[in-house]
């Protein structure tokens, strides 16, 4: 057991550690408004980190495929990892598919309930195809990636989240600000707009 404890780490930078919890579909939006807070923070001085589902699964995540099970674990994994980093001081936001609830309960119960924010990334469906950014649901579509989100393999939307972002209504400046917004008012940060 370490003698310094996560309160005196984070008074140690000046900053209420929190994890942002960033879920929904593929190319709903998550990665490109996490960068745009993630971004907000650090010009604000904040120390935060970014766990994008795709860099856990170059590295720790490796191992894994996409079947339900695996899915499971990623998501077990990346919540750990949250949790050290929060532990450490830092504000960590994860940008992750996330599909199934009860994992995304699991997230959340790690750790206290005042430093846990799911973040439903909403877009329809069918802008998420038109979208595309990867390319990921035509290969999805052509039968080339089994159990894709959306395609092949379920989403449980979030029934209660703190932050609910339509992406197909508002612009990343403008759900990025909702963001900060929260955590102004939960006191993670005075960062302006
Ligand atoms: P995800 O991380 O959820 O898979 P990405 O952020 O990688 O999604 O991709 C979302 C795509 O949608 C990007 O190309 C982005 O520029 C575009 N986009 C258009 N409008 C929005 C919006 N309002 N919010 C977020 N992304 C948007």
């Amino acid at each position: 057991m370490s003698a310094i404890g996560k309160g005196a780490r984070a008074e140690l930078k000046g900053q209420r550690p929190s994890i942002l919890w960033m879920t929904g579909l593929s190319g709903a939006g998550k990665s490109t408004i996490a960068n745009r807070v993630e971004e907000a923070l650090w010009r604000c001085g904040h120390h935060t980190m970014l766990l994008d589902g795709d860099n856990m699964r170059f590295g720790l995540n490796n191992d894994l495929a996409f079947t339900d099970a695996d899915r499971v674990e990623n998501i077990r994994r990346t919540a750990e990892v949250a949790k050290l980093m929060l532990e450490a001081g830092l504000i960590v936001i994860c940008s992750l598919i996330s599909p199934f609830r009860r994992e995304r309960m699991l997230a959340r119960q790690l750790v206290g309930a005042d430093e846990f924010l799911e973040v439903f990334v909403d877009a329809p469906l069918d802008l998420c195809k038109q979208r595309d950014p990867k390319g990921l649901y035509a290969r999805a579509l052509a039968g080339q990636i089994p159990n894709f989100t959306g395609i092949s393999s379920s989403y449980e939307p979030p029934e209660a989240p703190e932050i609910h972002l339509r992406t197909d209504m508002h612009d990343v400046d403008a759900l990025a600000e909702q963001i900060l917004d929260v955590l102004r008012r939960r006191g993670v940060t005075v960062c302006g707009p």
